[in-house]
């Protein structure tokens, strides 16, 4: 068959009537603008529905969904600028390539898939248990996107966070149902588990607070308020100072200090931390070597790590900030709480990797967590701080006494070394010297400090703590 278009017109000849009929043969010109209109509604690279094919095939699942729900899952590979960036546009379009024939292997529930922008995927659900379904599909996919080799290069998992919204009222649009499972995918960037985050009515009104956070956190960056001061830790027996752990804080426009406490968790949340991460490690690394000139003796400098830094990436970006700097790995010590550590399947590796950079690990805040004395045997690590709810009650619990003993016993056994963190008096510090704990830090011999302040003290104090204030006159005893 081919197809026709007629042309009807009216004759008039010798007062006769009649009509002319002129047909042509359309078939190639119709057969060419479906097609054409058909690549108007799929992306080039991948054979998926572009966006508004997207839209067109969700209008029709919700018109024909009958008493099945309807679900829209918005997918954003992650990490995928690094990749374009690092190893080329070629290898970044086969990853989208392998991301689209991953969603052409999923269930029949899948109704339309679609690339909706760069690295971004949109696929219509259609079943009536749509949240394990939608568990069901990110699982595939991410057991697909696992160990791709591309180029002969190394083999690269890709992760992607994934956001969706089912159809709840018969009135909602398809436009309305993109816009929240877009809100859904932008609170599933925030996490870093991977896992499927539904469409909650709150999420516009967090969405909001969240960017108005975020746009002050990273003018913070931006304008490098974010600043470092440093805590010296101490041989408790000689008061010498052997390092110092640096602390960040956020400076306000008007000039305040705000606690790491206020931000710390919202850059988490964020996932600004690893911005901030950086920017501490950067400039510990940069100020220890001006401490050590002033001080004319090696220091470690112990830099915090929240748990939402640990990733198998850990090790490479303080590798790199060792390079940056130029800086041994011997002279750093990351800190890391329990919870972190447990609550963290490959920390035992990342802990390993960066041991093997040089870098010492410490235990944070111990006590505060599990407490759990036997992971300490398993896990490569080579200090514990003692929290210091423990060395403040030194005096009056039987329970911290009892604590602190074991774990100086036990250190000695496991090869590891001890930092009671919070030490205000003399007491707490007589007591933990008697029991042997070997390094100190607190209030009493010194508080977290400006980087000139510490300058100052250091060459005030030739490097012993408690050191008199350090706006005292130079004449003053100094502690041998
Ligand atoms: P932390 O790592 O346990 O740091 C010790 C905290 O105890 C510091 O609070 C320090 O100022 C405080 N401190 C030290 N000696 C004494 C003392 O004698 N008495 C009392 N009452 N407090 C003392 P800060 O600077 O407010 O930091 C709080 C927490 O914020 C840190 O606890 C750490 O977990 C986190 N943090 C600080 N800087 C960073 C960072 O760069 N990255 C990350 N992820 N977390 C950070
Ligand atoms: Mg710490
Ligand atoms: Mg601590």
């Amino acid at each position: 068959p081919r197809d026709t278009e007629t042309v009807i017109r009216p004759l008039r000849v010798d007062g006769s009537e009649g009509f002319v009929l002129t047909t042509r043969d359309v078939t190639d010109r119709r057969l060419l603008r479906a097609e054409l209109a058909e690549t108007g509604l799929r992306d080039q690279l991948t054979g998926l529905n572009n966006r508004e094919g997207f839209m067109s095939r969700l209008r029709q699942a919700l018109m024909t969904g009958g008493g099945d729900s309807v679900a829209v899952v918005l997918l954003d590979l992650e990490a995928f600028r690094g990749i374009n960036d690092s190893r080329g546009h070629a290898a970044g379009d086969s990853i989208l390539r392998s991301m689209a024939v991953a969603i052409d292997r999923l269930p029949e529930t899948v109704r339309a898939a679609a690339r909706m922008g760069a690295d971004e995927f949109g696929l219509v659900v259609v079943g009536d248990q749509i949240g394990p379904e939608v568990g069901v599909i990110e699982r595939s996919l991410h057991r697909s996107m696992r160990g791709l080799v591309i180029d002969d290069g190394p083999a690269v998992d890709v992760g992607f966070h994934c956001g969706y919204v089912v159809r709840t009222m018969r009135s909602d649009s398809a436009p309305d149902l993109v816009e929240r499972a877009d809100l859904a995918l932008s609170a599933a960037r925030t996490t870093r588990s991977g896992a499927p985050v539904a469409y909650e009515s709150q999420m516009r009104a967090a969405l909001v607070s969240r960017l108005r956070s975020e746009a002050d956190l990273r003018e913070a960056l931006d304008q490098e308020r974010l600043v470092v001061h440093y805590q010296p830790v101490v041989d408790l027996a000689r008061g010498v100072i052997t390092g110092v752990e640096a602390l960040v804080r956020l400076r306000t426009v008007a000039g305040d200090l705000v606690p790491p406490q206020a931000f710390i968790s919202q850059a988490e949340e964020l996932g600004l931390i690893d911005q901030v991460g950086i920017h501490v490690m950067d400039t510990a690394l940069r100020d220890c070597a001006v401490i050590e000139e002033v001080l004319g003796s090696r220091i470690r400098v112990a830099v915090n790590v929240s748990p939402e830094e640990i990733d198998a990436d850990l090790p490479s970006r303080v590798a790199d900030a060792l390079v940056r700097n130029g800086v041994t790995g011997e002279r750093v010590m990351i800190e890391l709480t329990e919870s972190a550590i447990v609550n963290h399947e490959d920390a035992a590796a990342v802990l390993a990797d960066l041991r093997r950079l040089g870098c010492s690990v410490a235990i944070d805040d111990f006590g505060t967590g599990y407490s759990s004395l036997s992971y300490l045997v398993g896990l490569p690590v080579d200090e514990v701080k003692i929290d210091r709810s423990f060395v403040n009650r030194l005096g009056a619990s039987d329970r911290s006494l009892a604590l602190v003993r074991v774990l100086l016993q036990m250190s000695v056994t496991l090869g590891l070394s001890v930092t009671a963190e919070g030490i205000e008096t003399v007491e707490q510090a007589d007591i933990l010297r008697g029991m042997g704990c070997p390094k100190a830090q607190g209030f009493l011999f010194a508080r977290p400090m400006a980087l000139t302040d510490l300058l100052a003290a250091l060459q005030r104090c030739r490097g012993m703590f408690p050191c008199p204030d350090v706006t005292q006159s130079v004449g003053q005893t100094r502690p041998q």
